[in-house]
């Protein structure tokens, strides 16, 4: 099962979860954080640590 990498919108906080394409598409997931559903797929290879403050 392919494991996504998601980045919650509203925190910050960083998680992955397993599920199949299908359930992600029906599914989407929630922050465990915060609950919040404004969460942000986090593709490997692609990592938006943007610690850039200037
Ligand atoms: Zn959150």
């Amino acid at each position: 099962m392919p494991r996504y990498d998601f980045k919650c919108a509203k925190c910050g906080a960083e998680f992955e979860k397993q599920m199949t394409v299908a359930e992600r598409e029906k599914a989407k997931p929630a922050c465990p954080e915060c609950k919040s559903r404004r969460v942000r797929p986090v593709f490997s290879g692609f990592f938006a640590k943007t610690s850039r403050k200037s």
